[in-house]
């Protein structure tokens, strides 16, 4: 494949990175919600916002970092709890797609906290039909796919995320097209879930797992054994045990992994300490993603933008990023020719496709 960007047209970096027909795979829709559309949302729906602006507030000024793990979670929760019906996902998702639209992502594995839902006991079924009746009205509009991930809260234990693989399951026609778990690794150790991906995988489903973000490498060995997970999320723990490496390196498990998250969460110090180009070099099949964009105010854009930057990456090696993701994810075999198709056609030199917009 010819990865050169067009010579013709040299661009700078990040307008390159902006006409790559771009996919991404970690983007949970809760932690997606940038600060205008959480104003938007408390309005539309006459609610007191004094609260939510002084929590807003304090993002900005903490310039969206967290201290630690622990209070990123809470500030999860705190905005999966101001979404109290249908209609609220249902906007919020809008914005994303229009967001995603802006940035040239054509497609997108979204992931939906079926598991908080459950916690807050709103019904699964109307959310999720908003939010997806949501994304197709606007995605179709604007030329971005979406699909659904649906994850469970690992510490809530194996019940809990048994009854999300039931929820995915049943909404597959609907576009779900993977179950995962997410939470705290350290209270919710993937032995638990065994049964529960065994389940996912006979009713259809594809599986996903957050690994290695908080715990350690044997955390990603145990999401690939154990629970057979196809991606892993993060799972930059890996770097530090070669046995692990190698294991993810022979059967080709992409890791999703997210510059800007484990900056803001606190589980890398600095970009020059981050694992991302060691991975490359291992030779594992890397993805770049938000994971939580309005949470660490980032967009895929710029995650693309601080790996580049960061670790002097040729345009060719975004290419090959964006291709990654391609092939990670859950579309099918022609789907996913179709897309490399484009990708190749834009890195190859012929005409750019115009954006949405
Ligand atoms: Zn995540």
């Amino acid at each position: 494949m010819n990865c050169e960007p067009p010579a013709a047209h040299p661009e700078p970096a990040a307008s390159f990175v902006r006409l790559l027909p771009k996919v991404e795979l970690h983007l949970h829709l809760e932690g997606s919600i940038q600060p205008e559309t959480l104003r938007e949302l408390l309005r539309s729906n006459n609610r007191p916002d004094d609260q939510a602006e002084a929590w807003l507030a304090a993002r900005v000024r903490q310039g969206y970092r967290y201290g630690g793990f622990a209070e990123f979670l809470e500030a999860f929760k705190y905005v999966a709890l101001l979404l109290e019906t249908p209609r609220d996902y249902a906007l919020v998702t809008r914005r994303l797609v229009e967001g995603l639209a802006l940035q040239n992502v054509r497609y997108a594995e979204v992931t939906l906290a079926a598991g908080v839902l459950l916690w807050k006991k709103q019904s699964v079924p109307a959310v999720f039909e908003a939010c997806a009746e949501s994304a197709r009205d606007i995605g179709s509009r604007l030329g971005v796919r979406v699909s659904w991930i649906f994850d469970a809260v690992r510490q809530f234990g194996a019940d809990h995320a048994r009854e999300v693989v039931t929820w995915a399951a049943r909404f597959r026609e609907a576009g779900v097209v993977a179950f995962g778990i997410g939470g705290d690794e350290l209270r919710g150790p993937a032995e638990l879930f065994r049964d529960v991906y065994r389940q996912a995988r006979d009713l259809g489903l594809h599986t996903t797992a957050h690994a290695g973000e908080t715990a350690g490498p044997e955390g990603v060995r145990a999401a690939v054994e154990l629970l057979g997970a196809e991606r892993i999320g993060h799972g930059i723990a890996a770097i530090r045990d070669a046995s692990v490496l190698c294991l993810l390196r022979e059967r080709q498990i992409p890791l999703e992994v997210c510059l800007t998250s484990n900056l803001a969460t606190g589980v890398v110090s600095r970009i020059e300490e981050h694992p991302l180009p060691w991975l490359l070099e291992e030779g594992l099949v890397v993805t770049l993603n938000s994971d939580d964009p309005g949470l660490f105010g980032t967009t895929l854009e710029q995650e693309f933008d601080l790996a580049m930057r960061s670790y002097q990456l040729r345009p060719q090696d975004a290419a090959r990023l964006c291709e990654n993701a391609i092939r990670a994810s859950f579309l099918s075999g022609p789907e996913q020719e179709a897309l490399a198709a484009e990708l190749h056609v834009q890195t190859g030199g012929r005409e750019p496709p115009r954006l949405a917009n």
